[in-house]
């Protein structure tokens, strides 16, 4: 690869103990500003940690993690560490599980942020020639202002169609050529139904050639499916508002893991039971503290997401370390009959069989005391309307798969295509109706 790929060489391809070095140093500044926080004075003090002392990396660990219910426990305002007149802009988070986190963001965090998610955009060769349609929803929400500002600095013509509107969307990617989409994948996949509905196929009659997924948990097979489906590239994206948005790890061209952007980042990987190390490579739960970010910093903050560090340097150059694909969230896992089970693992199976359409959903319930799954699926168009033993055939085959994968056999229903609840934002993959989860 040449010099020219890269949107900020100086970063992307410092070495890995230039990264390290750069971390202690930036880490350094971030512990001196933090002591502007009233939250974080409290929070050194209670922990006993002299953040002037810090001497290694691993001496953060002193600071027991963070995460949703620290923020929550009180004023946003008392994490800033600049007056509030330099505050610009808040986001929050889409609030999924409970109550929405506020960030609050000075102009140069803006400015910082949006050099991250440029570089990710650049990486994987969004150009000046690019036209970029952001289908993600704008507001609060980061997916929309992160994506469309740095995208804006490329030099892209940008659409800012924001969510929802399908009919509307396709329109536009054929009026203005659209090259370049960001969207949610389980939303790309119902998309699909819309373009055969009209008659249309997007490998055909767009100019589609790359889409950036992410904001949910998704499988390879569902990637590959859209990439298959759209005749595009299509890249995973992960963020989360409390580390500003999008733009904390993004898969290069290689698409093996996503490359955490450690110069603004630290990232650790706990186990979320003792919140120590998982030994290099194994799974656990995602940590981050800021080093970007002056307004709001936030130290080893729990993400919840489940990944693992990829081993080895990537073919691409770049030492920045590589993530898997998010497994889940720790609180998606659900318990059936003792069982613990992830939605991706359901999704993996049903998008490896042939006739599954675009949608699904798990249900909890209770049956006679006793816990039952059922997974509605949605078949495609031409089996639904064919034969009802080609159906049985299918169903069983899911039965058969699922019940390998999981452990579990659940009640397969199979579905009218285009019948399971859709929305614009994140899918809800399982809809928990049994009583300990009603709170009965
Ligand atoms: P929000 O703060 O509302 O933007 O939500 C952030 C959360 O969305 C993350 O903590 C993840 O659980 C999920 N998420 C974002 N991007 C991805 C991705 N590429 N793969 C899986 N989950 C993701
Ligand atoms: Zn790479």
């Amino acid at each position: 690869m040449s010099e020219g790929e890269f949107w900020n060489p100086g970063m992307e391809l410092l070495s890995g103990e230039e990264i390290r070095n750069l971390q202690l140093r930036k880490l350094r500044e971030v512990l001196e500003r933090c002591l502007h926080s009233p939250f974080y004075r409290q929070w050194f003090r209670d922990a006993g940690f002299e953040p002037r002392k810090l001497a290694a990396m691993e001496d953060l660990r002193a600071l027991p993690p963070m995460d949703k219910e620290t923020l929550r426990g009180g004023d946003p305002r008392r994490f800033l560490t600049v007056p509030m007149e330099e505050v610009v802009r808040l986001h929050s988070s889409s609030g999924t599980t409970g109550q929405a986190t506020v960030i609050f963001h000075t102009a140069r965090d803006i400015d910082a942020w949006t050099e991250l998610v440029a570089r990710c955009m650049y990486m994987t060769g969004v150009r000046r020639r690019d036209v970029f349609q952001n289908m993600m929803g704008y507001g609060l929400f980061t997916g929309g202002l992160g994506f469309h500002y740095a995208a804006e600095r490329i030099g892209a013509l940008v659409i800012p169609a924001g969510s929802g509107n399908s009919k509307r969307q396709i329109q536009l990617m054929r009026d203005f050529g659209t090259t370049v989409v960001h969207v949610i994948p389980s939303y790309a996949l119902y998309l699909l139904d819309v373009f055969r509905e009209l008659g249309l196929d997007p490998r055909r009659d767009t100019s589609l050639r790359m889409a950036f997924i992410g904001a949910e948990p998704h499988t390879e097979s569902l990637r590959r499916r859209l990439e298959e489906s759209y005749g595009i590239k299509a890249y995973n994206s992960y963020g989360l508002s409390e580390m500003s948005g999008p733009g904390v790890a993004f898969e290069c061209p290689f698409q093996e893991g996503m490359h955490v952007w450690e110069d603004s980042f630290i990232l650790e990987v706990l186990d979320p039971r003792t919140l120590e190390p998982v030994p290099e490579g194994e799974e656990g739960e995602l940590v981050f503290t800021t080093l970007h970010r002056e307004g709001m910093p936030l130290l080893r903050y729990r993400t919840h997401d489940l990944a693992r560090v990829l081993p080895g340097p990537c073919r691409c150059g770049r030492a920045h370390r590589r993530i898997s694909r998010i497994k889940g969230r720790t609180d998606d896992m659900f318990i059936v009959k003792g069982v613990n089970i992830f939605p991706m693992q359901v999704e993996r199976v049903l998008l490896g069989v042939l006739g599954v359409g675009s949608n699904y959903r798990i249900l909890l319930e209770t049956v006679d005391n006793r816990d039952e799954m059922r997974v509605q699926v949605e078949v495609s168009g031409d089996l639904w309307h064919g034969e009802v033993r080609e159906l049985n055939q299918l169903r069983r085959r899911i039965v058969q798969e699922l019940r390998q994968e999981i452990l579990v056999t659940p009640q397969v229903e199979l579905m009218e295509p285009g019948s399971l609840p859709a929305g614009e934002g994140k899918a809800v993959r399982v809809v928990d109706m049994r009583e300990h989860a009603r709170g009965d």
